[in-house]
């Protein structure tokens, strides 16, 4: 499974603006992007020239950042959005939300979809009662999402309920005793943390 491991926080900064990669510490003050607002490198204050095509490649990245999401994968959604019926844009979201890692992080059962990541592949998380351990899985309406009955007694429990505090959005269906999750509806609407505007994706992608 191929992922980005270099330093998260210049991704953010890079997008200049907050992609909560990092769980409690993008609630604080620690956070790079409240410290330093210009781009990271040694030509990060230069002044960029604008242009369209800058604006719809900065909202792709930021959406792949947003969801863990390399180019190669976050193509092949694309294209599988293009061939749903209905508006491309929102096909899209709803594939990356529909990603298992996604519905961990959204479900509030860990702080950040890195985290969440983690949780997926290391077989903490069972999708109808069987193990699942791979991130990009497409949660589809009426699944139950949980964590593994031994997760759930063991040591890594507190820090999967310190994921709940966040608010969960209105597609999902939380038992937070059970530590499950059920998907009521597909996911549709705003991504409550990041606003992407689709749309500019799509241009890009139709260039
Ligand atoms: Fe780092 Fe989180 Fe701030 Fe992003 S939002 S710069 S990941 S602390």
């Amino acid at each position: 499974m191929a992922k980005y491991n270099g330093p998260v926080c210049k991704l953010c900064r890079r997008e200049r603006t907050k992609l909560f990669l990092k769980g409690d510490r993008c609630q604080t003050d620690r956070c790079s992007v409240e410290r330093r607002t210009y781009p990271p490198g040694q030509h990060g204050r230069r002044r960029v020239k604008d242009n369209d095509y800058l604006y719809q490649l900065r909202e792709k990245q930021k959406a792949r950042r947003v969801y863990g999401v390399l180019e190669k994968q976050f193509r092949a959604y694309y294209k599988r959005a293009l061939r749903e019926k209905g508006k491309t844009g929102e096909n899209l979201i709803r594939i990356l939300e529909s990603r298992l890692d996604n519905v961990v992080y959204r479900a509030g059962f860990a702080v950040s979809r890195p985290q969440s990541r983690q949780l997926v592949g290391h077989g903490h998380i069972t999708v109808n009662g069987k193990k699942v351990d791979i991130s990009s899985f497409l949660v589809k309406q009426g699944m139950v999402v949980a964590v593994c009955e031994k997760t759930r007694s063991g040591p890594l429990a507190k820090t999967i309920q310190e994921g709940y505090q966040r608010e969960v959005v209105p597609w999902l269906q939380v038992d937070r005793k059970k530590m499950e999750a059920v998907m009521v509806e597909t996911p549709v609407g705003l991504n409550p943390d990041v606003e992407i505007r689709e749309e500019m994706i799509v241009e890009l992608y139709s260039r």
